[in-house]
């Protein structure tokens, strides 16, 4: 066996985890940090979460953990965290040492057995950069597929002959691309050429194995790259066929790239602007329908795509459904995907057709569109994701959106100041509110109802006159204060 001290920074081993272990081993057990911990600790990167593994079984395990949360019927045990002293230390989780034993149906192993010893529970992993054990009390490492060369070398490699491994769980292909856009490492050439060979096992796995492992390639920091690659080993063809019929489909002259280019250098920039999922998903898929709404047209020689947003959002949501992503996230990507193609030449557009595409993709969504029409110009080849036209797209959303300057922010209402005089409808009412607001805009703290109630008495008292005066003045007040905000929020956005 390979016993090699590692070169690990003890001290970023959170002492909850270190604990643990330490508990297991005064009880007489072995325990060892094992898979992403591990990997990720030896390349600097900061660990998701805090795998153990031990020679205790699921029993002996709970008795030293008083607050044991969970079992599942893999043996794993879930710790639960007193105090969490980081904000990435959720769980940490034990799990006794696992020999699998026999795989009928490429997806899961039929019986898991526990084991005595390491070896075996290294030897079912699914990569030897994840299939390295560490002691965290001595510092040791058992590393018997030398995992920690691979790890130096940059390279994702099966445990064992590819082919057996990728037969016994399918979607082990699958997280070879998740690690590979992960950390950056290309596969061993064995494990690319086996994925080749065996792509269409990936049929076999469940599909919430596949979106799981989906989502983490499109949430990595280069799913363009996560794409391309599974595209080259045959596997997009199980997971979104609809994504390769775009390979290919030629565009008109606004555009340098084939829909299939374009839609993964959308993707792309949504990542580097490291936007939620549902952004991206909306980037990948804005354009899904092109191949079937492409027409040419004669008079302009150019293909035309009319439509290809509203067939989009529905392939969209057929896509996401078949993925099973949740209904939250179908409905966001499929809304922003149907309003995509909304006009934004800000020369030739007002206010109410803003407000109309604000009525129609949600407040709440507004800013991701705009956000996605970003990476949409970037993925065409643009140089400028934010020009003028888009900023001062945004400065109008703004200016929509706002709440306005109105007698609406004060504590009082019409009504009430009708209540408190006695009196009927009239312009009287008006000219008070508008009196009152141009105090409180001179000065917010006196917005409280006391403070109005007692002014409206006294304002009651003065001459018509003199209360429309002020109430004039209020009113001026009250445009000043509206182009100041208008213009702030241009300002902001670099726009006249
Ligand atoms: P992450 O940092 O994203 O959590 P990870 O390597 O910890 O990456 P997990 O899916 O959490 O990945 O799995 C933990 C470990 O369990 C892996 O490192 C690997 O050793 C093992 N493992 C997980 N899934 C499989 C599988 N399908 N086949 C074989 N081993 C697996
Ligand atoms: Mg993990």
């Amino acid at each position: 066996m390979n016993k090699n001290k590692a070169k690990i920074e003890k001290f970023k081993i959170p002492k909850e985890v270190s604990c643990v272990t330490k508990t297991l081993k005064n009880a007489n057990f072995e325990a060892y940090l094992v898979g992403g911990c591990v990997r990720d600790l030896f390349i600097g990167k900061k660990p998701k979460d805090w795998d153990i593994t031990t020679n205790a079984t699921p029993e002996e395990i709970i008795s030293l953990f008083p607050k044991t949360f969970y079992e599942n019927n893999f043996g794993t045990v879930g710790i639960v965290q007193e105090k969490v002293s980081d904000e990435t230390l959720k769980i940490i989780e034990i799990t006794p040492y696992r020999v699998e034993s026999s795989y009928s149906d490429h997806r899961r192993p039929d019986s898991v057995e526990f084991s005595k010893d390491i070896l075996d529970d290294l030897k079912r992993r699914d990569f030897t950069i994840n299939a390295i054990a560490y002691d965290v009390e001595n510092g040791e490492i058992i590393d018997p597929f030398t995992g920690v060369v691979d790890l130096s070398k940059g390279i994702i490699k099966t445990v064992g002959e590819p082919k057996e491994r990728f037969f016994e769980d399918g979607l082990r292909m699958l997280r070879a691309v998740r690690f590979h856009v992960e950390l950056g490492f290309p596969l061993d050439s064995e494990t690319e050429k086996s994925i080749l060979e065996n792509n269409n096992i990936l049929k076999k796995i469940s599909k919430e194995r596949v979106r799981d492992e989906f989502i983490k390639i499109i949430m990595s920091p280069a799913p363009m790259n996560g794409l391309l690659l599974l595209k080259k080993l045959g596997l997009l063809i199980y997971i979104i066929p609809e994504l390769e019929e775009t390979i290919g489909i030629e565009q008109n002259k606004a555009h340098s790239f084939d829909v299939w280019t374009h839609l993964l250098k959308t993707l792309q920039h949504s990542a580097d602007k490291e936007y939620l999922l549902h952004v991206r998903l909306s980037a990948l898929f804005h354009d899904i329908a092109k191949p079937k709404a492409r027409r040419w047209d004669n008079e302009t020689k150019q293909w035309t795509f009319y439509g290809h947003e509203v067939i989009g959002s529905r392939v969209t949501k057929k896509i996401l459904q078949n993925l099973i992503v949740s209904r939250e996230t179908i409905e966001k990507v499929v809304n922003l995907v149907r309003w995509h193609m909304f006009f934004s030449d800000t020369e030739k557009i007002t206010l109410s057709a803003v407000r109309r595409l604000i009525s129609k993709v949600g407040k709440e969504n507004v800013w991701d569109l705009i956000d996605m029409r970003g990476c949409d110009r970037i993925g065409t080849g643009r140089p400028k994701e934010n020009p003028y036209r888009l900023r001062k797209y945004k400065a109008m959303v703004e200016e929509v959106m706002r709440d306005p300057v109105s007698v609406g922010m004060l504590k009082i209402n019409g009504k009430k100041i009708i209540d408190i005089l006695k009196i009927s409808a009239g312009p009287k009412v008006g000219q008070i509110l508008n009196a009152l607001l141009e105090e409180v805009l001179e000065n917010p703290l006196l917005n409280t109802e006391e403070y109005l109630n007692k002014r409206t008495l006294e304002l009651s008292k003065m001459s018509d006159k003199e209360l429309k005066g002020l109430g004039d003045k209020g009113k001026r007040k009250k445009e000043k204060e509206e182009e100041k905000e208008i213009n702030e929020i241009r300002k902001r956005h670099y726009v006249k």
